[in-house]
């Protein structure tokens, strides 16, 4: 029997919610286990990220917010043949976009200072125990070489499945127009 495609997920600037969706594959995943192995991926196994495995394909859920995200998005192109900007947040930047209205320092003043929700009594907005963000949000494209992409936020898990399983063999892809999962 030929060698399963390796494959792989990670998540960045996104909500989790791309790799929830691919938790909610039920029995799909067996479909998938069939003709792929996760080699990596947060959800499933404790990977050091001096660790990481070199794979056929990555899924990488969301965009380049912060210093990690653009490093960690570096290093993942680098490891993986092919990848995937996994949801509309790696396609297009999504939700964490919308940050792209106010400036690093409003958005930090935002969070650490003046949200409803904010005790910091002392006023310490933290410059090294966290990463940096970037000037701006930007989709996964802009970073690294993308080489697929499957949007939605979150892509409906039997999408995921499809698109999975059709990459690892290396046949079409076929996207229906209403992405979304159900609600
Ligand atoms: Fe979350 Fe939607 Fe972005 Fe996926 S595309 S990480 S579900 S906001």
């Amino acid at each position: 029997m030929a060698d399963k495609v390796k494959i792989g997920t990670m998540w960045l600037g996104g909500c989790s919610g791309c790799h929830i969706a691919l938790t909610d594959l039920h029995e799909l995943l067996l479909d998938v286990l069939d003709v792929a192995e996760f080699e990596f991926s947060p959800v499933l196994m404790d990977t050091k990220y001096d660790e990481i495995p070199h794979m056929d394909i990555i899924f990488i859920e969301g965009g380049i917010r912060n210093e990690e995200n653009r490093e960690l998005a570096e290093v993942l192109r680098e490891k993986a043949d092919m990848v995937v900007a996994y949801g509309s947040c790696a396609e297009f930047g999504g939700i964490p976009g919308l940050g792209n209205l106010y400036t690093p320092e409003e958005l930090e003043e935002e969070a650490y200072l003046n949200s409803c929700s904010t005790v910091n009594p002392d006023g310490i907005i933290p410059s090294e125990s966290v990463p940096h963000l970037e000037s701006r949000v930007r989709p996964l494209a802009d970073v690294i070489k993308v080489d697929a992409a499957l949007p939605g936020c979150p892509p409906k898990s039997e999408v995921i499945a499809q698109v999975v399983i059709a990459l690892v063999k290396g046949e079409p892809v076929e996207i229906p127009d209403n992405n979304l999962c159900d609600v």
